[in-house]
């Protein structure tokens, strides 16, 4: 399937601090000079990758890390200024930008604004203080509030925020408190991921020598639960797995993340900077992880690189598909793959339909197959009976 549009992941790997749990390809740049040699590697990656985009339409562009809000302003307009070089930036290109509390100011807000970033994620993770003290967190409660009100009246109201759950001393009541105080900023969209414990983390330390105080399996769960029970009730619906929308009733839009959506329907992107994959078409190509190696050597900076085999692109429609609450729709995965699905996975989506564990809705053309709130509990165990 030929898509007309394309989107950028840009990597920004610096953050001020590591947090504990973390084991994102990010780190705590040592000098100025850092993000000088990084900003000139990614110009000379973007203008290496001009051809991608030509006869594109840029959807959206996702600039992640890392924390892109350390990166000095004048250095991101330069990173903008190359985009727009390749490709055209319109007003109705999404431009998200993963902000962490503590790390803005009114004059980088300004800067944002006048680059065209028009959301912006922020790394909450939770609004109590142990919490964020036992997540090795820079900022306090205190700082989001702080953030918010600066990124708000700077124009940038489509705000998303990030919560954590299982996470050290959580309990089913702090998870409300979290939610009825990010509740009171009103974000346009909340994210809310388990923690994991990532190999390599001084959390996988703590967690080997049983020093690391998670919430009980039990806990987890009611916790799981009641972050979807509660966000659902002040007005964010879920979507995703883990992503849920603000639904307005007096000014209807659709706060979902165009960019992600765009991964969960196997749309192109192309990614840009250290650790940043790519797919176009069933090509996919990965950036080396090491800083080093991608700021000296720019033209060779690929550690993968191949063409998706027919059977796990469908795989792929698969899992990445139903990780959305409207799932897939049947006539897709024909367009796509000129078999019908029932021809490759008509056992397995009867066998989930049987154990309640997925649905199928709508008529004709419209039918679509989708994972039911228990499907979606155990998602990770479905997900693989659709592997080859
Ligand atoms: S701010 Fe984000 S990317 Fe940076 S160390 Fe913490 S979790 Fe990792």
């Amino acid at each position: 399937m030929n898509d007309p549009e394309i989107s950028i992941y840009l990597h920004i790997p610096f953050c001020q601090r590591k947090c504990l749990y973390c084991d994102f390809c990010s780190d705590v740049a040592s000098s100025e000079d850092t993000f000088f040699y990084y900003t000139n590697a990614l110009l000379k990656e973007i203008a290496s990758k001009k051809e991608l985009f030509e006869g594109r339409k840029l959807s959206s562009i996702y600039i992640g890390g890392g924390t892109p809000s350390v990166m000095p302003s004048h250095a991101l307009g330069n990173i903008m200024d190359a985009i727009s070089a390749v490709i055209d930036i319109d007003d109705d290109t999404e431009i998200t930008m993963e902000v962490n509390p503590g790390t803005v100011n009114e004059l980088k807000l300004k800067d944002y604004v006048a680059f065209g970033i028009n959301r912006v994620s922020m790394g909450v993770q939770s609004m109590i203080e142990d919490e964020l003290f036992a997540l090795g967190r820079i900022h306090t409660a205190d700082d989001v509030k702080k953030s918010f009100d600066m990124l708000y009246w700077s124009g940038i109201d489509n705000i998303s925020m990030d919560i954590m759950t299982s996470i050290p001393h959580q309990t089913v009541e702090s998870l409300m408190k979290t939610i009825d105080e990010i509740d009171i900023l009103h974000p346009k969209h909340i994210s809310a991921y388990a923690l994991s414990i990532e190999k390599g983390t001084p959390f996988y330390e703590k967690y080997l020598y049983g020093t690391l105080q998670l919430p009980s399996e039990e806990e987890s769960y009611a916790i799981y639960k009641t972050a979807q029970a509660y966000l659902d009730q002040k007005g964010y619906k879920r979507y995703e797995i883990s992503n849920y929308a603000l639904e307005v009733t007096y000014a209807p839009r659709d706060y979902r993340c165009r960019h992600n959506l765009r991964y969960w329907d196997r749309k192109d992107y192309v990614g840009l900077g250290v650790s940043a994959a790519s797919k176009v078409g069933d090509h996919r190509f990965t950036n080396t992880r090491d800083l080093y190696s991608y700021a000296s050597d720019p033209g060779n900076i690929r550690i993968e690189d191949y063409e998706l085999k027919k059977t796990d692109a469908m795989a792929e429609f698969m899992f990445l598909g139903l990780r959305k609450t409207e799932g897939i729709r049947l006539l897709d995965f024909r367009d796509c793959f000129d078999t019908p699905i029932e021809e490759v996975y008509g056992k397995v989506m009867k066998n989930h339909v049987d154990h309640k564990l997925a649905v199928m809705s709508g008529d004709d053309e419209e039918r679509r197959f989708m994972l039911t709130e228990q499907g979606m509990d155990v998602a990770n165990y479905v997900m693989c009976d659709y592997m080859f």
